[in-house]
């Protein structure tokens, strides 16, 4: 398959726009700045939307889903503070953006996702990118248990509740970071795993993503 690879200035430019918006809306992690600074957002839209692909926006992909708003990929990579070596489950692969950005700070990405159309694309185009997560195709609701236990966990879909499954495969120590609520907005949350069955859980602000469609979700 041939994709349309070009970073010019004009998307550089736009690509140092964003990380200045995204600054003045709160986040402060330099090194999440830094990231979304480097990963070309626009080779993740058809080249008649890359005018889009900078803007702080989530923006359809296909298959009734998205590529995240660039703020909230940011707000939740910047709660999961991953470390160089992390291992990190991220479910709802989607366009693979938030994969890229983990990757670049220096996580080992394990990411599944449910629709096989997406799947298909971004085990095609991460690693044409130079980004190579291990991906894989299913309902991560449950988490993927012949891989954990995870350093973090992050759920880029909106779930009702918090799968008991995601909780047994954190590593004490681990952080989950996962939309809660009902169909129309979910708050983010983070729990915090202190011991093998003891977590601290802190409710955030208010965020609006496309469901968690699973066994343990919708
Ligand atoms: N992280 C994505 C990105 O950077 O583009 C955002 C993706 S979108 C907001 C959420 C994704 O979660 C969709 O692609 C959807 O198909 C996927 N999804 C929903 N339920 C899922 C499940 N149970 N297991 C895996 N993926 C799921």
């Amino acid at each position: 398959m041939a994709y349309k690879f070009v970073d010019n200035y004009r998307e550089r430019g736009a690509r140092k726009q964003l990380v200045e918006t995204i600054k003045k809306k709160g986040i402060a992690d330099e090194r999440v700045l830094k990231a979304i600074g480097k990963v070309p957002r626009h080779f993740f839209f058809d080249e008649t939307f890359w005018n889009q692909a900078y803007k702080d926006i989530a923006f359809p992909i296909g298959e009734g889903q998205t590529i995240s708003q660039p703020y909230t990929v940011a707000y939740q990579t910047e709660l999961l503070h991953i470390k160089k070596g992390d291992k990190v489950l991220e479910i709802g692969t989607g366009s693979g953006y938030q994969a890229c950005i983990l990757l670049e700070l220096g996580a080992d990405v394990y990411t599944i996702e449910r629709q096989e159309k997406l799947y298909e694309r971004t085990i095609q185009v991460l690693p044409y990118m130079g980004y190579k997560p291990h991906f894989f195709l299913g309902d991560g609701s449950k988490g993927i248990r012949e891989h954990a236990p995870y350093d973090k966990i992050i759920v880029t879909a909106g779930a009702p509740t918090v799968p008991e499954e995601l909780l047994k495969q954190l590593t004490v120590g681990g952080i989950l970071v996962i939309p809660v609520g009902n169909a129309e907005t979910q708050k983010m949350v983070t729990i915090l795993k202190t011991g093998e069955n003891d977590f601290e859980k802190h409710v955030l602000d208010t965020f609006r993503f496309v469901p968690l469609v699973g066994d343990k979700a919708w």
